[in-house]
């Protein structure tokens, strides 16, 4: 029998906490959602571990360090109406609702959007939405959103997404090649756009209208 709260916390200690992530918001929620919960049986003695794991329809779900990094790096307080775009698993999204007040995620393939839907109502995150979308587009009617995190890797930014965001508000997102990208963020202020780097990364690819297309051309 594997000890799952006793591997959380060794995650927590040894990937996020001594990797240098602050966020005493993040790591709490890090503490307590039980990723495990987010992968099949057979992979669930591998859920702590420093990887990414697949979750069927060839997707992933990211490594407990970049959920963590790039959480933090959306500056969240606790009172926001945050969207993510590719749902995946729900682990993401279960982290940013122990965070925020509202949650929207937009998942682009059916199957993935359902399992997760099931799974976060029954762990009780009833402030989270989610559908089935292109996110690329973003969620016009429950916009200005003061959060967007994208967990695929863009081309580049896509219009809709930065156009959603209320003053003040921070997006964050994989932006590159199909093979590797940077992690960017964007924060809307009065004068415009602040652009950082935040390092590099590697995710699947942002598939839509404002994405990829499924051959790997540029969808524009
Ligand atoms: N955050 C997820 C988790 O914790 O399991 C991992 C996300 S996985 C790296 C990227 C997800 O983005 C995939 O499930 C993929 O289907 C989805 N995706 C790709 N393009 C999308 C789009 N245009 N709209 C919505 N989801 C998209």
């Amino acid at each position: 029998m594997i000890d799952f709260p006793k591997a959380r916390e060794k995650m927590v200690e040894e990937q996020i906490i001594a990797r240098g992530i602050k966020d005493p918001r993040v790591i709490a929620a890090m503490r307590k959602v039980p990723r495990h919960l987010f992968v099949e049986e057979a992979l669930q003695g591998q859920a702590y571990n420093d990887h990414p794991l697949p979750i069927g329809e060839k997707q992933t779900i990211s490594q407990p360090y970049m959920v963590a990094l790039m959480t933090e790096a959306l500056q969240l307080t606790g009172k926001e109406r945050v969207l993510e775009i590719g749902t995946g698993s729900g682990y993401q999204t279960a982290i940013l609702a122990e965070i925020a007040q509202e949650v929207y995620s937009i998942e682009r393939i059916r199957s993935l959007a359902l399992k997760a839907r099931r799974l976060l109502y029954e762990l009780g995150y009833y402030h989270v939405e989610i559908k089935v979308f292109d996110g690329t587009v973003g969620w016009p009617e429950k916009s200005p959103f003061d959060a967007i995190l994208v967990t695929a890797g863009a081309p580049e930014i896509p219009p809709p997404l930065y156009d959603q965001l209320g003053l003040g508000g921070r997006l964050v997102i994989p932006v590159g090649d199909a093979y590797s990208q940077d992690l960017i963020r964007v924060i809307k202020t009065k004068e415009g756009q602040k652009r950082e780097d935040l390092g590099g990364c590697r995710f699947v690819k942002l598939i839509g209208r404002y994405g990829w297309m499924e051959n790997g051309t540029i969808n524009q």
